[in-house]
């Protein structure tokens, strides 16, 4: 990484985890990362693993950094930025990022200040496995520099996308973040599928998995698009041709349609 800052993140959770450990292996200095929790066992696992500064007081590490990431849930969102508010100074100063699902940018200002630069990413729980799906949205005052700065921060976690507002972020949360829920429904299926049809448990789940592995990395590796891809893998009056038949009768499409659209008008309820 080539921009350097100071970068606090507020909760050392699952996400928190994985970012970090994706700065400190793409060569982010430790020492310019500090982390802070309530209790004290994520943080010194995080210290002696990676090696960054940890405390049990937000304010006193968002004081002084650059950056600051809230990472705890969004029911305690409002208390942790209350807490900010009153006691670190210059916030107008600092680029906020927050993770938090569902809490809309003007919440934030009114949390902590109106003129906080801001940038909400909604990251996906592969993330925890650096193969992350992160979408980004930021206010008017971020400047080109910081998204930079925050491009690379999340393409340690996977891939980065950012997106024109925050209803588009809510979209791609109900694509991208309940993704892989959907996937693993699909996966459970065609593994219980295996199984009724005498598979044992732990053969079907590999032959499930590496599957749809296999796919992913084929889509992601051409240019075709996935309807030519899916053509290429099914003869016509073969078996595949079969199995395809079966969804499309199904509508696996309008199924996918009617998931993504109830997830977004959710994430518009919670927002
Ligand atoms: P998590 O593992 O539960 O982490 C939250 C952390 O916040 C915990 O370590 C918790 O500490 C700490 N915390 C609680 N109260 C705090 C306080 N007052 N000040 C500072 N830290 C405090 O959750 P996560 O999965 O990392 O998620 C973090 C955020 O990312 C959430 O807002 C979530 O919506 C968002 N997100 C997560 C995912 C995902 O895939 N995991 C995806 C997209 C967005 P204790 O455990 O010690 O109480």
């Amino acid at each position: 990484m080539t921009d350097i800052r100071k970068i606090a993140f507020i909760g050392a959770g699952n996400m928190t985890q994985s970012i970090v450990g994706g700065m400190v292996s793409s060569g982010y200095p430790a020492e310019q990362i500090f982390v802070s929790n309530p209790s004290s066992a994520k943080l010194e696992k995080m210290q002696s693993t990676l090696s960054v500064n940890t405390s049990q007081d937000n304010a006193e590490i968002a004081q002084q950094a650059d950056v600051i990431v809230l990472a705890v849930k969004p029911q305690l969102m409002k208390d942790v930025c209350a807490a900010l508010q009153a006691s670190v100074d210059n916030l107008s100063e600092k680029l906020i990022i927050t993770i938090a699902a569902g809490i809309r940018m003007p919440k934030y200002r009114q949390y902590l200040n109106d003129d906080i630069r801001i940038i909400r990413v909604m990251p996906n729980t592969p993330s925890l496995v650096s193969k992350g799906m992160s979408g980004l949205v930021a206010d008017e005052r971020v400047d080109d520099a910081d998204k930079a700065y925050i491009t690379e921060v999340f393409d340690g976690v996977g891939e980065t996308l950012w997106v024109s507002d925050e209803d588009q972020l809510d979209i791609l949360g109900a694509v991208a973040g309940s993704g892989p829920a959907y996937f693993f429904e699909f996966m459970a299926g065609l593994q219980k599928a295996a199984v009724s049809l005498g598979f044992d448990t732990a053969k079907a789940r590999e032959m499930v998995q590496q599957t749809c592995l296999g796919a992913a990395e084929m889509a992601k590796a051409s240019e075709l698009e996935l309807a030519e891809l899916r053509a290429q893998v099914t003869s016509k009056g073969g078996s595949t041709a079969k199995g395809v038949e079966a969804y499309q009768n199904a509508d696996l499409d309008g199924i996918s349609e009617t998931a993504v659209k109830a997830a977004v008008k959710r994430n518009q309820e919670m927002a």
